[in-house]
């Protein structure tokens, strides 16, 4: 349901995506682990678009963007709405109670009633354990209540696939848990997701596959048993040693 074929990007002089393939299966849960700047967070802003890819296709659920022609501004609007990003520091509005963050991207893009946005922001805040924080500001709510706003957030776009960049390494260690723990039953709903994170435990837990980047390529993927255990690369060998 997802097909990426030979993504590249660069800045400037400076080529971040090498020309990434990757296909993923409606469903399937894929961790990205690797090396600080080896691409990770910017092949996850290729696929929501923000960040225009130099090369490359992205088709999701059908819908393709051939990034070797130009693409008009109105089509990646639309094929954003495809993904859910949910970003290390949460980029709530701070002026906007949970309900509101919620309800502000159902209202303003997909034009949306204020009674039906409302209704379902009620429902995904509920889903992520905050039904009692609908009128709660963001400065009143612990980093990990945030960050599970920020999913609610993401959700009630409704998103064929959800995409987290290190959803939980700005937070205090006993805060990760929950956050962990509503991807998790995301996860086992069945809802697509790809996620950068640094929590092994996770990604062994959780994963369908796990997929090693260096320098702009896919250097090793797998499942979590067989690319933790048995890697075959000398270079995802070397990086598991430091990390595990
Ligand atoms: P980390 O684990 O540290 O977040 P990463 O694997 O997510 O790293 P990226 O954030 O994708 O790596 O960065 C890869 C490279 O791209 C880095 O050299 C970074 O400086 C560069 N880069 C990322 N975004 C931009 C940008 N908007 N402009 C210029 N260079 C950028």
């Amino acid at each position: 349901m997802i097909f990426i074929q030979r993504l590249k990007k660069s800045f400037g002089d400076n080529k971040v995506l090498k020309g990434i393939d990757l296909e993923i299966e409606k469903g399937q849960v894929v961790v990205l682990i690797g090396p600080s700047g080896s691409g990770k967070t910017t092949f996850l802003r290729c696929l929501n678009v923000l960040e225009v890819p130099d090369e490359g296709k992205i088709a999701i659920g059908g819908q393709t963007m051939d990034f070797s022609k130009k693409v008009h501004p109105k089509a990646i609007a639309e094929f954003r709405r495809l993904t859910g990003m949910v970003f290390q520091g949460y980029n709530l509005f701070p002026h906007m109670t949970s309900l509101g963050n919620v309800m502000e991207g159902p209202v303003t893009v997909k034009k949306e009633s204020r009674e039906e946005a409302a209704a379902k922001a009620e429902y995904f805040l509920a889903k992520v354990g905050l039904g009692d924080k609908l009128e709660a500001y963001p400065f009143q709510l612990s980093g990990g209540q945030q960050q599970r706003v920020g999913i609610a957030r993401a959700l009630a776009m409704e998103p064929n696939v959800m995409l987290f960049d290190e959803p939980t390494s700005a937070l205090d260690p006993e805060l990760v848990g929950d956050v962990l723990k509503v991807m998790k039953d995301l996860a086992e709903e069945g809802m697509t997701m790809i996620v950068v994170t640094h929590e092994m435990r996770f990604a062994r837990e959780v994963a369908d596959k796990v997929i090693f980047m260096d320098g702009g390529v896919i250097v090793e993927s797998g499942a979590p048993d067989k690319l933790f255990t048995k890697p075959e690369k000398e270079r995802t060998k070397q990086f598991l040693s430091m990390i595990q």
